[in-house]
Parts: C-alpha cells; sequence; structure tokens
C-alpha cells in the first residue's frame, strides 16, 4: 500500500460534493488548465476547428502542453452562460474540487468550499475514492 495511504487525512471520513454548474471555478480568479495533446483532440472535434486554430486562439504553452486563455476578467475561453466544451473539457475541470491544492489542507478545503458551493451536498466521496482522485492531478 502507498505510504500516502497509510496517512491520515481531514478527509478520512469523506467529504460531500455535486457540481451545481454554476460556473464559480470557471470564471473569476486566474487558474491553469492543463489540456492534454488527447484533450485537445477531442475539444477541436467538438468544435469542429482544425488544432492549430484552437490553439492560437484559446490556448498557450504550459509544461510539455497547453493550457486554456482566459478572458480579462478571469473567465475560462471556453466560458460562456456554462461550459462550452463540457462534454469534452480537460480532466483538471472534470475532477475539481479534489485537487491536491485544494486537498493539502482543512484550511485550503474551507476557501475551496467558500468558493463553490457544490461541496458539502450531493453524492459521498470515501477517502480512498478522493486518493484515487488527486493522485491523477499535479
Ligand atoms: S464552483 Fe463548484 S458547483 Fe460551481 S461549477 Fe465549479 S465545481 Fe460546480
Amino acid at each position: 500500500m502507498a505510504r500516502e495511504y497509510e496517512q491520515s487525512y481531514f478527509f478520512d471520513a469523506g467529504l460531500y460534493f455535486e457540481c451545481l454548474q454554476c460556473g464559480a471555478c470557471c470564471t473569476g480568479a486566474p487558474g491553469t488548465i492543463y489540456v492534454s495533446d488527447r484533450e485537445i483532440d477531442a475539444i477541436r472535434q467538438f468544435l469542429a476547428i482544425p488544432a492549430d486554430r484552437l490553439i492560437q486562439d484559446h490556448l498557450y504553452a504550459f509544461r510539455d502542453s497547453y493550457s486554456i486563455r482566459e478572458h480579462a476578467d478571469g473567465r475560462c475561453h471556453f466560458y460562456e452562460n456554462g461550459c462550452r466544451i463540457y462534454p469534452v473539457r480537460p480532466h483538471q475541470c472534470r475532477i475539481y474540487p479534489f485537487w491536491f491544492s485544494n486537498l493539502r489542507s482543512l484550511k485550503a478545503w474551507k476557501k475551496t468550499a467558500a468558493q463553490c458551493p457544490g461541496i458539502g451536498r450531493g453524492r459521498f466521496y470515501d477517502r480512498e475514492r478522493i486518493l484515487d482522485i488527486v493522485q491523477t492531478t499535479f
């Protein structure tokens, strides 16, 4: 068993979360959303545009791939009264708010919960499920 799984965390008793699609995490404070080659391909197919146009108009270089641009007000380039690419949104969007940065401490989680009204309601995530999800993040 991995060492991380032997530690205790503030979420040992699990957490509740259900996305209300309010868009709060897609707008406001600036952020970085990693987009892999495979995700770029899925998004360009969904939008029916060439990959080079997608990259030029909506992405910027980040790590070994790209991140999604934001408007001046911090809104994601793909957010227009809802996510324009919701069925093919990147993995990092799909697993929010279960990011390592949000789960590193109870303080960080409470700060996230203050922005995300879906935290504390809906589906129950047990500790193992949360750890499995967070392993897939940076
Ligand atoms: S802030 Fe929370 S509830 Fe609102 S869209 Fe993002 S994940 Fe869903």
